[in-house]
């Protein structure tokens, strides 16, 4: 009987050029990919049209029942012969439970391998202008979960050794229990006034912080409403951010820019990146009318998670397909206001501007034009929301 393989993928935390050389091959030769809520759905664009796709939004404590069905989809196709790929966000070996799956793997007598990934911890801490350790700062660094399985979900951790013994210490799935975190490491010798640093959606355009100390940081995080997905981080570390805030300094840090067109955009598309953008040049439109089933998920989980603020429109043509996509998706057009639709064409800026969307018109489709037309509503938009609140 032919046997197939798994392969366990570490997605990285975001950024979609983080994750490893080897980790996308295996995904561009998947049958099956069967991926989590936080890795970053344009990933998928690189699988094959033909794969099957399977997505397991999961949250925590809420999936037992969701992980049997994730093991018994990674047994019936690897029996059946097929590659199978697990793709999970961050490095599989933190808090992704890679070694339940794999196990079950071992007892099926399923081949399997296991691709770390990029963890979010040091990555959103390192996006964020922090380093976890530094020579004359910190020499360790442990990583803990703020979360876990029992009835109040409060971590579980032995808080006067973590208190004392590391430097630096980055919580996983901790904003609910964030007034516990810092009220206990407190308790338990931390200085109230220790620097602390709350990054959601790290190593993403939409990256946001909120500095702080142990006595600060709850109410603080609370008034610019920071939830899950993001990492605390502890220790004076912190402090190097002053310094070191390499990322969210670039100029259309912020924007999450789809631009669904069939023109070749490459260029434009590495120097926006290259400006802070996250940018999903989208090729759905060079297809007939038909949206295959993988570029209809890409782009439902791409609103899902709001990871879309700019709509960019390079022809008229564009933005009659772009709503034709938008209407056999289900995408509610209304989930479309949030964003800001740049294009360069009056008829476009006309309807779009009659249908009540915030729209710029630009004389040319480039990079120059478009940080243009963004800059201010950025400056407005994320300045309350960035930097030490
Ligand atoms: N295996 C993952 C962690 C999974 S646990 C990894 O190595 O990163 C889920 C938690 O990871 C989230 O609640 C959050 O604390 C953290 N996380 C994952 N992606 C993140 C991101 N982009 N920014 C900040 N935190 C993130």
């Amino acid at each position: 009987m032919i046997q197939g393989k798994v392969y366990f993928v570490g997605a990285g935390p975001g950024d979609l050029d983080l994750i490893t050389v080897k980790g996308l091959r295996l995904l561009q030769k998947a049958d099956v990919v069967i991926f989590d809520r936080l890795v970053n759905p344009f990933l998928l664009m690189e699988t094959s049209p033909e794969a099957k796709l399977v997505y397991c939004g999961k949250q925590p404590c809420k999936h037992t029942l969701r992980q049997e069905d994730i093991q018994k989809e990674l047994l019936i196709h690897a029996k059946k012969g097929l590659t199978v790929v697990r793709l999970k966000g961050g490095d599989p070996s933190v808090f992704g439970r890679v070694g339940e799956e794999a196990e079950l793997c071992a007892q099926h007598q399923i081949k399997y391998e296991i691709i770390p990934g990029i963890t979010s911890g040091s990555a959103a801490s390192m996006y964020a202008g922090v380093p976890v350790t530094y020579r004359k700062l910190s020499g360790s660094f442990a990583t803990v979960t703020g979360h876990t399985c029992t009835k109040d979900g409060k971590p579980a951790v032995n808080w006067s050794s973590l208190a004392s013994a590391v430097d630096t210490i980055v919580f996983y799935m901790g904003m609910k229990h964030l007034p516990t975190i810092s009220n206990e490491l407190i308790h338990h010798g931390k200085s109230k006034d220790t620097p602390i640093l709350v990054v959601q959606w790290g190593t993403y355009s939409k990256q946001r912080t909120v500095e702080g100390t142990l006595a600060t940081i709850v109410a603080k995080a609370e008034l610019a409403q920071i939830q899950n997905p993001a990492i605390i981080l502890v220790g004076e570390v912190v402090k190097l951010r002053a310094k070191l805030n390499w990322f969210e300094q670039k100029p259309l840090s912020g924007r999450g820019m789809l631009i669904p067109t069939a023109t070749d955009f490459c260029e434009e598309v590495s120097q926006l990146k290259e400006q802070g953008a996250d940018v999903y040049a989208y090729p759905f439109l060079s297809q007939a009318i038909q949206m295959n089933h993988r570029d209809q998920l890409v782009l439902t989980r791409l609103f899902e998670d709001e990871h879309i603020n700019t709509i960019c429109l390079l022809t008229y043509q564009d933005y009659l397909k772009f709503f034709e996509y938008i209407d056999l998706s289900g995408i509610n057009v209304d989930s479309l206001r949030i964003c800001t639709f740049i294009c360069s064409d009056p008829s476009t800026e006309l309807r779009l501007r009659e249908a009540g969307f915030d729209v710029y018109q630009v004389a040319a489709i480039n990079v120059e034009q478009i940080t243009e037309a963004v800059l201010p509503t950025q400056v407005q938009i994320a300045e309350p929301l960035r930097g030490s609140l």
